[in-house]
Parts: C-alpha cells; sequence; structure tokens
C-alpha cells in the first residue's frame, strides 16, 4: 500500500474545482466539493462538541465522600431510605415487584438531549430482553429539576421509578457516584462501570450487551474482530429471521445468491454530497465489471440514511442490493468495519475474507481495472503507471501552447487540446492552467 500512497500523493485534482491539497488526494475524505463537505463537518463537530458537554459536565453539588460497601441490594437500600413503593405507567407498585430480578438503574433527565436519544435505545433493549425471557427490570432514578420534568421523562419509558424526591435522587446519586447523565449501572458484579462507557457498549450491541458484564463485552469485541477478518455472508449481511437483501426494484434477493461473488460494502447516504458524487464513479466501474467479467461482483448498500424515506430514495437509484434498512445489520456493520467516514467501500473476497478497506481509493483511481482488488493488482497497476512514465520525457513543447509543458500526474483532467477526459500522466503548464494527453502532444516539425 505504500507504493500506491506515494504515487497518489502527486496526483492533483483539475477538473473546473478549485485545487485540493495534494495530501488530501489519497485520504478517505477527500471530496470534490471540499466547501459543502466543510460546511456539513463544522456542523457534526458542533453538534459532537454539544454533546460532549452534556455527557461531561460535572454534575454541581455532587460529593462523594462516603463510600457504600453494599449497593448491590437496592430493596435493602429503599428500605433504608423509606421507599414504599416504586412507580409504574399503571400507577404505584410495591418494591418488592423487583424481587428475584436482574435490577438495572437508570439515572436520566428530561431536559438533557443524550438521555432523550439514549432512552430508545434502552427501549429496545429492555423489549427485546423481555420477549427473550429474561427478567430484567429497569429503576427510573430522575435527575429531573421538578416533578413536570419527571413525568415528561418518564412517559416514554415502561419501567420502573423511584417516586420524584430530589433529595432522596440526590442520596441515590452519591450513593451510586453518578457523575454524568445518561447512566446505567446493573446491580451485578463485574459490571461495566460509567468510567467503562456502558452506555456506549449498549448503544453498539442493544440487547446482546446483557447480561453487561466486562467479561460480554470482551466476547462482542472478539466476535466483531473476527467477522471484520474472515465471516459468511449470511453471518454478516443476514439477521434474525432475514436471509436476503433487497434489489432497488423491491425484490428479495436471498444472500445465498451473492456467495462465491467479490462483494464491495457500500457505506453511504443519500443527503451526502461525496457519497453522490463517488456512487457515478462506483456504478460505472460496476457496469463496467458486469459487462466484462459477468456475475462475479456485487454490492451491497450499507445505508446511513436517516429515515426509511431517503432510504427508498437512494437504493432505487443503485443497480445494485441493499440490506434491508429496519433491523441493526447496518449498524452493526459500521461498527464490525469501523467506519468513521463516508462514502466508505469495504470489498470482502468470495471465501467470505476481506480483500481490502480501501475500495473508495481504488474504485476512483483505477475503476473497474481494480478488480479484484488484491494489494498485488494494484502493485501491478502502479508498476503499469511508472513504467508509462518512465517513457514519456520529463519536459516537452507542443506546437498549440506558448509555454514548456512539464511531465505531471493528476486524477482527473481535461485535455485542452481534445477536450476529452484524461487521468494520471499529463504534460502541464504551470504558467497556466494547461493540459495535454501525453498522446496529445505535437511537436514542431
Ligand atoms: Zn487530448
Ligand atoms: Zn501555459
Amino acid at each position: 500500500m505504500m507504493i500506491i500512497k506515494t504515487i497518489c500523493m502527486g496526483f492533483r485534482e483539475r477538473v473546473r474545482l478549485a485545487r485540493i491539497p495534494l495530501s488530501k488526494f489519497s485520504s478517505d475524505s477527500y471530496d470534490i466539493r471540499p466547501t459543502i463537505r466543510a460546511k456539513v463537518q463544522d456542523l457534526k463537530k458542533a453538534t459532537q462538541k454539544r454533546r460532549q458537554l452534556l455527557y461531561r459536565a460535572p454534575m454541581a453539588g455532587l460529593n462523594f465522600e462516603v463510600t457504600y460497601t453494599d449497593n448491590h441490594d437496592i430493596l435493602k437500600i429503599f428500605e433504608a431510605e423509606g421507599v414504599e413503593f416504586l412507580l409504574s405507567s399503571e400507577g404505584k407498585v410495591p418494591a418488592s415487584e423487583c424481587n428475584g430480578k436482574v435490577i438495572c438503574l437508570f439515572f436520566s433527565a428530561n431536559w438533557c438531549r443524550p438521555c432523550r436519544a439514549f432512552t430508545p435505545h434502552l427501549l429496545e433493549l429492555y423489549e427485546t430482553l423481555r420477549k427473550r425471557g429474561i427478567s430484567l427490570e429497569i429503576i427510573f432514578i430522575s435527575f429531573d429539576r421538578d416533578g413536570d420534568g419527571f413525568k415528561e421523562h418518564f412517559k416514554s419509558m415502561p419501567w420502573l421509578a423511584v417516586p420524584f424526591d430530589v433529595n432522596l435522587h440526590r442520596r441515590l446519586i452519591d450513593r451510586y457516584r453518578v457523575d454524568r447523565i445518561p447512566s446505567f449501572i446493573p446491580l451485578c458484579s463485574d459490571a461495566i462501570t460509567i468510567e467503562e462507557d456502558l452506555i456506549g457498549c449498549i448503544e453498539d450491541y442493544g440487547a446482546d450487551a446483557f447480561p453487561f458484564t466486562r467479561k460480554r463485552h470482551e466476547e462482542l469485541k472478539a466476535m466483531d474482530k473476527r467477522k471484520s477478518e474472515e465471516a459468511s455472508f449470511e453471518e454478516l449481511l443476514g439477521h434474525v429471521g432475514r436471509n436476503f437483501l433487497i434489489s432497488g426494484d423491491d425484490r428479495k434477493v436471498p444472500i445465498s445468491e451473492v456467495a462465491g461473488k467479490t462483494i464491495g460494502l457500500y457505506f453511504c447516504a443519500y443527503w451526502s454530497p461525496p457519497c453522490c458524487a463517488f456512487t457515478v464513479q462506483l456504478t460505472d466501474a460496476y457496469n463496467n465489471l458486469k459487462a466484462a467479467k459477468g456475475e462475479c461482483f456485487e454490492i451491497v448498500l450499507i445505508s446511513t440514511d436517516r429515515d426509511l424515506d431517503e432510504f427508498n430514495v437512494n437504493r432505487s437509484s443503485m443497480p445494485w442490493l441493499a440490506v434491508p434498512y429496519e433491523d441493526r445489520t447496518r449498524h452493526d456493520l459500521r461498527r464490525i468495519f469501523n467506519i468513521k467516514g463516508i462514502p466508505a467501500l469495504v470489498l470482502i473476497g468470495p471465501d467470505g475474507k476481506v480483500v481490502s478497506v480501501n475500495g473508495k481509493f481504488m474504485i476512483s483511481s483505477y475503476g473497474a481495472e481494480a478488480f479484484p482488488f488484491t494489494e498485488s493488482r494494484i502493485r501491478d497497476l502502479e508498476a503499469a503507471l511508472r513504467k508509462e512514465g518512465e517513457a514519456l520525457p520529463q519536459q516537452v513543447e507542443d506546437v498549440k501552447h506558448e509555454h514548456v509543458l512539464k511531465l505531471d500526474m493528476a486524477k482527473a483532467y481535461v485535455c485542452d487540446s481534445c477536450r476529452k477526459q484524461g487521468k494520471f500522466w499529463t504534460f502541464s503548464c504551470d504558467v497556466c492552467d494547461y493540459d495535454l494527453h501525453p498522446s496529445c502532444l505535437e511537436k514542431a516539425n
């Protein structure tokens, strides 16, 4: 891969676009419309900053001076605190309702946006675990400032709550040393702590995070690692109760039909201008490959669209397959392949082994030529390109242009002689923005 990078650093982008720093070329965030992307990124950063502030703001007035030795027996604690009943959506329930169940405490507030964003994750987890027959109970302990906020927040929760009482809540917050919200505390030994980010673990794995222990978290991470290296397509692209993908024209295509092909997992969203630009290149390569090699290659859209409508518009414009929007698979694949930015293309060989996570670079540089996307294939392409360059003079004079032209490399350019697109080697002018295909060179005499 080093060789590829070295050559890429020399590429320049010139198709009626602002100049982009060379270092941007080989990065995943390369984009032909940098200003739009910069704006999106600024917005994202601002949102992230706000989110972090809410997450990490220390809760004023808390002191964790006393360390309680036994925090697991919540019934005893309720008894000592004089809590006679808990609340459910139906009304009061005796605290003894929790007897024999796996109890988890949920510290959260209605005024806190990350809390409101996390609650649906918890809801999904709660319902899934209950369906699996696990006797789990969550008890909401409010960080709200008044009873109205508490009531509003509790409306979204099907589990239990400690009745609203600021002083009691403070004592519980102190006892469990809760310094940020949302916080989720399972009352079992070896549970992932607040500091170890159980909230993030639940966001990542949903109900699979149960029983919320460090051991379970390690197991999940190990499973991800294995799948990121080698997995069957059914395991990677399917879900409980679903063994098909969907096509742009709404057909259910069994996952077994893609077995034996090279697969590109295409992480993309309809709202993203860089994705739209890359989709054009990818479609081109896809059609060329189908024409040249038949059914050896397939692309599967892993959408990051904001809703189902957007997703439907996105996939219906693409000639390949998609993972359905509804289940967790899209989310799981983003995590497994550590996708931090879109567009991204992960290429998997017919044997289920990952060939490259840098498919976007391969397609945007070499199109269908890059198939089967292995390092050795890219090395061959690089070598051929270098050989081609070595056969060309470093400097030339052309009858059509008044300045000396130098041999250069550009990712894409328009030849000023034939007006057609060019790629890689070009004779270009340092003085004006002039480019010439090496094949369009006309020497004097
Ligand atoms: Zn030309
Ligand atoms: Zn010139």
